[in-house]
């Protein structure tokens, strides 16, 4: 808190995880002599730029660029890039710090790692995404490499403006490499790449649901963010037979309480993915309740998968939740519940995962897609789906048994953060004082 008291998201994200891998810690002294907290906690590498570019005035603007490069222990640095106005660099190393424990519980050997600029895409023209892309790459062409490390979507960031980013990194290096992954089908992307965060997070709730015996049919869903992640769990949900009724931007939410089919969501993926529109149109083409400037959860219903943005339910968010009778919240964002919130929804001992846990298909998938880039290879989506269930199923068995308390309530943060630290931190034993 001392040396970065500017960085509240990176604190927060560190608190959390030494709040609950304490008991674990104090059984290996050698730990503690090779001060090992500290040097996990602070990243292995900064790099910061700046990215200047031309907007469609010709206009020369410029936005702060940056690669956060976390731990290299288990594998190459591996994270999304995240372009919004909000990204500094407390939030990118908060992210790249929560990537190194969840890619270590994917299973694959990818270290942590997470970048981004202050750029937002939103009400810019393609031809500037482009020159803006294009321009962030000239600098970090020289920091990533496909041993080194690979960048992938967040926030922001999609198929567009990976591809645009791929085609400039081919052009400085000369290289065809995988070196970002979420690239399109015809260049080197995985099937299921783009709906591998949202599916995977149905995949843990339905694990979480099992653990009391709880079917998802006919359960009723919040669903926060109408991007890739919400888009996709969303998709997953109506297949399983939930009703979703709600989903949002920044901006608000829509509140459909027939719940939304499949043609609504074809609607909201052309709306949000080509025309890229906010998503109060939805309530205007299907004439459904919008609430500007708020949040959905004050809705009732039995699931709550946050899938915008950090600490987007709060306190008071999380208290409305229990009062209305939620059973379940699993994270398809990064840290998007406060600890004051996470704390209500643990004393009422609902089902809670974390997004380090619940989240993690998203990079387990671009780590298919690595090895699929090295094999030149493309697996069917069927392979593909399958492993991304293994390993859903594998991180949830790994929290059951990391995070299972003396009463039998599984504690999902705890678990997560123990299993993921353990293989990182006995992984930087092995490896010496580097
Ligand atoms: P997108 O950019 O595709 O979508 C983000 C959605 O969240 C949009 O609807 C956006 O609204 C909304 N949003 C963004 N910032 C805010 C904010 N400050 N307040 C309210 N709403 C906001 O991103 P993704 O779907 O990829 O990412 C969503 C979350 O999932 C992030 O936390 C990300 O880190 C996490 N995640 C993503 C993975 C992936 O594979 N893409 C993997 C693992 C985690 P608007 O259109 O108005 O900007």
């Amino acid at each position: 808190k001392q040396r970065f008291p500017n960085e509240p998201e990176y604190i927060q994200a560190v608190t959390q995880v030494l709040g609950t891998i304490e008991e674990e810690y104090n059984k290996h002294p050698e730990f503690d002599r090779a001060n090992l907290i500290e040097r996990l906690c602070i990243p292995d590498r900064v790099i910061e730029f700046r990215v200047s570019w031309v907007d469609d005035k010709g206009n020369v603007q410029t936005n702060m660029g940056y690669r956060v490069q976390h731990n290299n222990v288990i594998g190459p640095y591996k994270g999304g890039l995240r372009f919004h106005k909000s990204v500094n660099l407390g939030i990118l190393k908060f992210l790249a710090f929560e990537q190194t424990f969840k890619n270590s519980l994917t299973t694959l050997p990818m270290g942590g790692g997470k970048g981004g600029s202050d750029f937002s895409p939103r009400g810019k023209s393609d031809a500037e995404v482009m020159r803006f892309c294009q321009a962030f790459m000239t600098e970090l062409y020289r920091h990533i490499g496909p041993d080194e490390d690979v960048p992938a979507g967040d926030i922001g960031v999609g198929g567009r403006e990976v591809a645009y980013m791929f085609g400039m990194y081919k052009k400085l290096t000369h290289q065809w490499n995988g070196i970002l992954t979420g690239k399109g089908l015809e260049f080197g992307g995985s099937l299921i790449r783009p709906e591998a965060t949202g599916y995977g997070n149905v995949y843990f709730l339905v694990n979480m649901l099992k653990t009391r015996n709880i079917d998802i049919k006919g359960k009723t869903v919040l669903v926060s963010g109408s991007g890739n992640v919400a888009q996709y769990t969303i998709e997953k949900c109506i297949e399983l037979g939930a009703k979703v009724v709600t989903c949002s931007d920044s901006d608000g939410y829509i509140y459909d309480p027939d719940g939304i089919t499949r043609e609504k969501l074809d609607y909201i993926m052309e709306l949000k993915n080509i025309e890229r529109g906010r998503i109060r149109e939805y309530a205007e083409e299907y004439g459904v309740k919008y609430v500007e400037g708020a949040k959905p959860w004050f809705e009732k219903a039995d699931i709550a998968l946050p899938s915008a943005t950090q600490n987007e339910i709060n306190e008071e968010a999380a208290k409305a939740l229990v009062a209305n009778g939620v059973i379940a919240v699993s994270e398809g964002a990064n840290m998007p519940t406060t600890p004051e919130a996470i704390k209500v929804f643990q004393d009422a001992k609902i089902l809670y995962s974390p997004g380090k846990a619940a989240n993690a298909g998203g990079v387990a998938v671009s780590g298919l897609e690595m090895t699929q880039n090295s094999e030149r290879l493309s697996w069917s989506r069927e392979e593909v789906d399958a492993k991304l269930h293994d390993i859903m199923n594998d991180i949830h068995a790994n929290c059951v048994k990391y995070g299972t308390e003396a009463d039998g309530y599984i504690n999902y943060v705890k678990g997560a953060n123990v299993a993921g630290f353990l293989k990182v931190a006995k992984a930087m034993m092995a490896q010496g004082i580097v």
